[in-house]
């Protein structure tokens, strides 16, 4: 496996950044994941927008996109697999510890991982955390993931693959990696980008191609819903089947499918 750091591409064993770096310290980072497709990356031009909005929300400098590009394209060039998770991540690079960042100039990795197609349905659980949609990082692709992994770990624990979050004031929020949809009385719903949730790619997407509204939910609608999907990169659209105890039998639903549908035509046009 070959991967880029700052400026070249390296072997995975060889490839270096300073253990001050802070990324690692203190979380200082932004990153993307996007899929690639025989080595042809998807929504790259969305994924690079949202890397530097991210950093700008941070206060770190403007990656340099010619850089993420080429370092894009060397990574995927020099590991070829049907399927892939390419990670770019930046972070405030060496820095003193403690929270104010250094003047060495930020750090950029853009690694590659195998992946596979998800399963078309899934369960998710809901948890007692909230997104803080009042956050200076909220709607941030920030390095501080670890509420997620907690957040993931308990979804596993209980038999789920995903875990939904509420905000601070209980309307329905997000997924540890994903957005949320609902289908009330035939209507498609999400919740709203002040929800304090990711400007995902893919909801963008669906959003754009099924005229989904994007309105303030309340949490309760989980109970309610004839349906319910996730969107994410790895996930395209997801239907879920059970949400905590609730089933929802048949899913995907009628206008799950064709969300699904629509997604994959759309998206292989891309
Ligand atoms: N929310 C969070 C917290 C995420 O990490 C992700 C995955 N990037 C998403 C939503 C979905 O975004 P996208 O469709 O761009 O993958």
């Amino acid at each position: 496996m070959k991967l880029w750091v700052n400026g070249g591409l390296f072997d995975a064993d060889a490839a270096r950044v300073s253990v001050l770096d802070h990324g690692l310290t203190v979380g200082d980072g932004v990153f993307e994941t996007l899929k690639s497709v025989d080595g042809r990356p998807f929504a790259m031009e969305p994924h690079l927008d949202r890397l530097t909005r991210s950093a700008r929300g941070l206060g770190l400098p403007d990656p340099d996109l010619d850089e993420v590009r080429r370092a894009c394209a060397a990574v995927l060039e020099a590991n070829p697999m049907p399927l892939g998770r390419l990670r770019i991540t930046y972070t405030g690079g060496l820095s003193p510890l403690g929270s104010d960042r250094g003047d060495a100039g930020p750090t950029l990795v853009v690694a590659l991982g195998e992946t596979t197609r998800r399963p078309d349905t899934t369960a998710v659980i809901t948890v007692p955390w909230t997104r803080n949609e009042r956050s200076a990082l909220a709607g941030l692709k920030t390095t501080s993931y670890a509420e997620n992994v907690v957040a993931l770990a308990a979804a596993h624990e209980r038999g789920a693959s995903e875990a939904l979050f509420a905000n601070t004031v209980g309307r329905l929020c997000e997924g540890t990696g994903s957005n949320v949809f609902v289908v009330l009385d035939g209507r498609l719903y999400t919740p709203p980008l002040t929800s304090g949730c990711l400007a995902g790619i893919t909801r963008a997407l669906t959003v754009e191609w099924t005229g989904a509204q994007e309105t303030e939910l309340p949490m309760d609608v989980l109970e309610r819903a004839d349906e319910i999907f996730l969107t994410s990169t790895l996930r395209d659209v997801q239907a879920v089947h059970r949400v905590d105890g609730r089933e929802l039998p048949g899913a995907p639903g009628p206008v799950t499918a064709k969300t699904m549908r629509i997604f994959a035509e759309r998206a292989a046009q891309m």
